[in-house]
C-alpha cells in the first residue's frame, strides 16, 4: 500500500534490496506531487543528480530524447486519463556520456487514495545482463556494486578469490560447449557447497568464479587456503563419483582487500595477477597475492617492451661479444664463442642471464637469434682467413629449437658467407621440456646431417640427457664453470671432471672446459686431458676489434 508521504528512505531501501534481483532500474513516479524514486545504480548510467527527486516531470524531460518527448506524454496522459491499463514504451534516454540509448520501459497506472503514481522498471535494450544464465550466479558488475557498498558503510578487511578452470579452453574445443557449461555447474556447486550466500559468489568472463569474503575478526588469509583446498577436494571427489567421465583441476589467485585501501579495480587486478601466478606455476594451486611479485612483473613487461622496442629498431643496443676457446694442448686459439650483450639507453647495461630468458618468455629470441646467427658467420669469415680452421660457437635456446625453423634459418644465414658449415658449433642448454620429442630429436639429426656440430652446454648441472651422448648427437660436453672453481683444491670436483672427461672420451666425444680463470686450474685441468679450454684465463667475451687486437694480430705477426 502507498502512502500519501512516502518515506523516502524506506522507499529507497526497498528499491535497493530488490535491484539487487535485477537487471532493470525500478521506478515509482508520484505524477500528482511531480516526485519520483529509481533504483539507485540509475545514476551510474544516466543524468540524474540523485535517484530521488523533486520536479520529476522537468527532469525526465531532460534526458528524454527530445523528439520522444511527445509520444511519451500522450501515452502517460492516457494511462491516467484510464485509456490505457499499462505503460509500455520502447524510447531513448540520454547516458551521462551525452548518447542515447534504447530503453523499455514498462509500468502500472496506479491511482491511490487521488494520487496518480506510475510503478515500474526500465531496462536498457542490449545492456549486459547482470546474472548467468548457466550458473545463476550474478555477475561482475554485481561485485563491483557489492564490494563498493562495503567501501561506504565500513572499514572491512577480506579477500577476493578468482577461481578458474585449467585448461578450459581446451576442454570447450575438445569435449564441446555443452562439457564446459557442466564443468563450470561442478565449479560452482563445489564452491557453493562451503558458501551459501547469494551475494559472496560471482561468475566472470570466460571460465572464472570470484568469491568474496570480508572476515571475521578471527579470520585471516589461512581462511582463503582452506577455501581453496576444500573446493578443490570437493571436485575430485564429484570427478572420482563419476567414474573420471570428466576431468579437471582448478587454479585461483587470492587478494586482500582493505575498504579503506583498495578500489575495486586494484582488487580485481591483484586477484587476477595471482591466477595468472597460479597458471604460470604450474596450475591446480592456490597463489596469494605479493605485491613484491608484482612489482617484479611489471618491471619485467617494461624490459620486455624496451627489448621489443630495441629489437624491432634495427637491433640498437645489442652486440655481439666473443670468447675466445683454447686448444690446451698447444696453447693455440681453436675458435670462439659468440656471447650477446644488450646495453639499452633506459636500463644500462644488462647480462644476458637477466634478459635471455625475458626474449625466451616473448619469443623474442627468435628475431633476435637470426641477427645473432649473421653477426657471428659475418665474424668468423673474417677469422678463417688468419685461422683456417677457427671454429665458431653459437648460443641456441630452446624456443628457437622448438618455435621457429632453425635450420631453415642457420642455413640462409650461415649459407650467405663462405666459411664451410663444418666451422660452426651450436650450443644447446638442455631442458626437460625438450627430453627426446621426436620433433626436436628430428632438427639435432638435420644439424648434423648438413656437417654443423652440437654441444651440450652447462654439462652437469641441472640436466642432463646421457642419451643424446650415447647417440652421438652431440660431438662436445661443455663442463660447467661450478665445477672448475678451485678445482685445484676441491678433490670432489676434480673428481668429477675427471669422470666427465673419461666417459665423454671413451663415447667418442671432446671435452671443453669452461670458467678456468688460474694458472693452477689450468694446469689441473689440461692434466685432465681436456681438448678445449674456455676461461677468463685466455680472455673474456670481448668485442670483434677487442678480438682481434688480443687473440688474432699475435697470430699474424707470428
Ligand atoms: P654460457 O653459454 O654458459 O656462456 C658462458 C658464460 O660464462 C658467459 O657469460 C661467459 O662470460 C662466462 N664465463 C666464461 N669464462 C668465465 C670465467 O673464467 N669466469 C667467469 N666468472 N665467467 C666466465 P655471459 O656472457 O654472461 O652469458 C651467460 C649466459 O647467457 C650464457 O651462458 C648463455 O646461456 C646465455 N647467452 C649468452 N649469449 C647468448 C646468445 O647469443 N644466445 C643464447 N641463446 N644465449 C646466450
Ligand atoms: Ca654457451
Ligand atoms: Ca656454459
Amino acid at each position: 500500500m502507498i502512502r500519501r508521504d512516502f518515506d523516502l528512505e524506506e522507499m529507497k531501501y526497498f528499491l535497493n534490496l530488490v535491484e539487487l534481483s535485477t537487471d532493470d532500474y525500478l521506478y515509482i513516479f508520484d505524477f500528482t506531487n511531480d516526485r519520483a524514486i529509481y533504483s539507485k545504480s540509475i545514476t551510474d548510467v544516466f543524468p540524474f543528480a540523485s535517484n530521488a527527486f523533486e520536479n520529476a516531470t522537468a527532469q525526465l524531460k531532460a534526458v528524454v530524447h527530445p523528439d520522444d518527448i511527445d509520444m511519451l506524454m500522450e501515452d502517460l496522459q492516457e494511462g491516467f486519463n484510464g485509456r490505457r491499463k499499462e505503460h509500455n514504451l520502447e524510447y531513448r534516454w540520454k547516458t551521462v556520456d551525452g548518447t542515447y540509448v534504447a530503453i523499455s520501459c514498462r509500468g502500472q497506472y496506479v491511482i491511490s487514495q487521488g494520487i496518480k503514481y506510475l510503478i515500474g522498471r526500465i531496462s536498457e535494450i542490449g545492456k549486459q545482463s547482470r546474472f548467468d544464465n548457466n550458473t545463476g550466479l550474478y555477475r561482475e558488475v554485481v561485485l563491483e556494486n557489492v564490494y563498493n557498498e562495503y567501501c561506504k558503510v565500513r572499514h572491512s578487511r577480506g579477500f577476493l578469490m578468482l577461481v578458474g578452470v585449467d585448461n578450459f579452453k581446451e576442454l570447450n574445443e575438445k569435449y564441446g560447449a555443452k562439457t564446459g557449461d557442466e564443468v563450470l555447474n561442478i565449479l560452482t556447486d563445489a564452491i557453493r557447497r562451503y558458501i551459501d550466500t547469494p551475494l559472496r559468489i560471482f561468475r566472470m568472463p570466460g571460465d572464472e568464479c570470484a568469491i568474496f569474503m570480508p572476515y571475521t575478526i578471527e579470520d585471516n588469509i589461512e581462511q582463503a587456503k582452506n577455501l581453496y583446498k576444500r573446493i578443490r577436494n570437493r571436485i575430485d571427489r564429484v570427478i572420482e563419483h563419476r567414474k573420471y567421465d570428466i576431468f579437471f583441476t582448478i587454479s585461483a589467485g587470492t587478494a586482500e582487500f582493505d575498504t579503506e585501501r583498495d578500489s575495486f579495480n586494484d582488487l580485481l587486478k591483484n586477484a587476477k595477477f595471482s591466477l595468472h601466478a597460479a597458471k604460470l606455476n604450474g596450475k591446480n594451486r592456490c597463489e596469494i597475492f605479493d605485491s613484491v611479485n608484482y612489482i617484479e612483473y611489471i618491471k619485467k613487461l617494461g624490459i620486455q617492451d624496451e627489448l621489443r622496442r630495441c629489437i624491432s629498431e634495427g637491433f640498437e643496443g645489442f652486440e655481439l661479444y666473443f670468447q675466445p676457446i683454447y686448444n690446451p694442448q698447444n696453447d693455440r686459439l681453436s675458435g670462439a664463442e659468440a656471447l650477446i650483450r644488450w646495453n639499452c639507453s633506459k636500463y644500462g647495461f644488462m647480462g644476458p642471464d637477466k634478459f635471455i630468458p625475458l626474449l625466451e618468455e616473448s619469443a623474442l629470441i627468435i628475431p633476435l637469434g637470426r641477427w645473432i646467427i649473421d653477426s657471428a658467420a659475418k665474424a668468423c669469415n673474417r677469422w678463417i682467413t688468419n685461422i683456417p680452421d677457427f671454429v665458431m660457437h653459437i648460443n641456441l635456446s630452446f624456443v628457437q629449437i622448438v618455435k621457429s625453423n632453425i635450420i631453415k634459418d642457420v642455413l640462409e644465414y650461415i649459407g650467405r658467407y663462405s666459411a664451410a658449415n663444418n666451422h660452426y658449433v651450436f650450443e644447446i642448454t638442455e631442458t626437460i621440456e625438450m627430453d627426446r620429442i621426436p620433433a626436436v630429436e628430428r632438427v639435432f639429426k638435420e644439424f648434423i646431417k648438413n656437417d654443423f656440430r652440437l654441444a651440450i652446454d652447462d654439462f652437469g648441472t641441472g640436466y642432463s640427457n646421457y642419451g643424446y651422448m650415447r647417440d652421438k648427437i652431440f660431438d662436445i660436453v661443455k663442463v660447467d664453470r661450478s665445477f672448475i672453481t678451485d678445482i685445484d683444491k676441491q678433490r670432489n670436483n676434480y673428481l668429477m671432471v675427471s669422470f666427465i672427461v673419461k666417459m665423454a672420451h671413451e663415447m667418442g666425444l671432446h671435452v671443453c672446459i669452461e670458467g678456468v680463470e688460474t694458472k693452477e686450474e689450468l694446469s689441473c685441468v689440461r692434466e685432465l686431458g681436456a681438448d678445449y679450454i674456455q676461461g677468463y684465463y685466455y680472455g673474456k667475451p670481448v668485442c670483434v676489434a677487442d678480438f682481434e687486437e688480443q687473440h688474432l694480430k699475435k697470430l699474424i705477426l707470428g
